[in-house]
């Protein structure tokens, strides 16, 4: 089996999940040699040179830089799972899909790859990049916006739940943990997990991988239900249902909460979500919901319920024209003080956490 610990079910305690023989700090601007579980053998010295791009920060528009100690929210795709464009609207001779074609111009913000962010987080030991879900399309994700936003380690990954899009691109890892880091944290609830045994079933157990071939280390972490802590950020899951019978987290950090996979809230995640500052929050379509995600009315009704100062919509299908809808959204905060946009792959919020 390949790392492995659970998390207390009780809240919170700041204790590291990772045994002290492998412990790491993601200390900038300095080489680390470290004694790592190497693909299931035994663990041998490496060196990983960290930090290198971290001092060269801009903000959303890559001109005004944004301070080191500030943290932020990088939203690395928001889009739905087969991606937009889709290949099916380019190649139809019968009829032109206007989202679609727009999304096709480089930096056109109807351009979208699978939901995920990233918590750039910054506190008194360090900075680190903590990942939400990495699903089908992250490597190209990362490849279009680490370099660009001087990202470099991945310091842990949260998994909202177990679907292609939040978790097909666990193996793409394998490039940092071969070549920037010696592993890297997986937090997960167990019937995720359970998923990934089949899944990934390499990546669980590296045992079964031959001497020689290089897959994602990666150490899984168990979570449950409650409040748990990486690299002292404090996250709360929020348990949403993502179609019937089905269930996927979001996560709270601080007063941001992130929602990216819902069809309906459980009246008591509803108490977790009091006094958010900004939430980001699942709308697929602009006229419906569907069995499985919000549609755009239905996010409205939600975020008329639970009241945030802002809101940011992310797991937007070719539907919803990033301009257009915006245009229509902009009025709710005429006419009622709604705070709502669509966010884009590549937008940056600096958050307080
Ligand atoms: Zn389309
Ligand atoms: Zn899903």
């Amino acid at each position: 089996m390949g790392a492995l610990s659970w998390l207390p079910s009780v809240p919170a305690t700041t204790r590291s999940l990772v045994p002290s023989a492998f412990r790491w700090s993601a200390s900038p601007l300095r080489s680390a040699e470290i004694a790592v579980p190497w693909r299931g053998l035994r663990p041998s010295r490496r060196r990983f040179p960290l930090g290198r791009h971290q001092s060269n920060i801009a903000d959303r528009d890559g001109t005004t830089p944004i301070p080191r100690e500030q943290s932020e929210i990088i939203f690395l795709g928001t889009g739905t799972s087969e991606g937009i464009p889709r290949v099916s609207c380019l190649t139809n001779q019968l009829k032109t899909c206007g989202v679609c074609s727009k999304a096709t111009e480089p930096g056109n913000k109807n351009r979208r790859l699978n939901t995920s962010i990233l918590i750039r987080y910054t506190n008194s030991i360090g900075r680190f990049n903590i990942l939400v879900d990495a699903g089908k399309f992250f490597y190209h994700s990362a490849l279009r916006w680490f370099p660009n936003f001087g990202l470099r380690t991945i310091d842990a990954v949260i998994i909202t739940h177990s679907h292609a899009d939040a978790i097909g691109g666990l193996d793409d890892l394998r490039d940092w943990t071969n070549n920037v880091q010696p592993h890297i944290p997986i937090y997960v609830a167990k019937r995720d997990f359970e998923v990934m045994k089949k899944t990934h079933y390499y990546l669980v157990d590296t045992s079964v991988v031959l001497p020689g071939a290089a897959v994602s280390a990666l150490q899984f972490n168990i979570i449950e239900e409650e409040p748990f802590f990486v690299h002292n950020l404090k996250i709360t899951p929020l348990p949403v249902w993502h179609g019937h019978g089905y269930r996927s987290l979001g996560f709270r950090f601080g007063d941001v909460c992130y929602i990216s996979d819902v069809s309906d809230i459980p009246e008591e995640t509803y108490e977790l979500l009091k006094d958010c500052e900004l939430l980001i929050l699942d709308a697929l379509r602009p006229d419906r919901s569907s069995s499985t995600h919000f549609g755009l009315p239905r996010a409205l009704e939600e975020v008329r319920k639970i009241q945030p100062r802002r809101t940011l919509f992310t797991g937007m299908m070719h539907l919803m024209d990033h301009d257009k809808v915006n245009e229509h959204l902009s009025k709710l905060m005429e006419k009622e003080g709604l705070d709502v946009q669509l966010s884009y792959d590549g937008l940056r919020v600096p958050v307080n956490l």
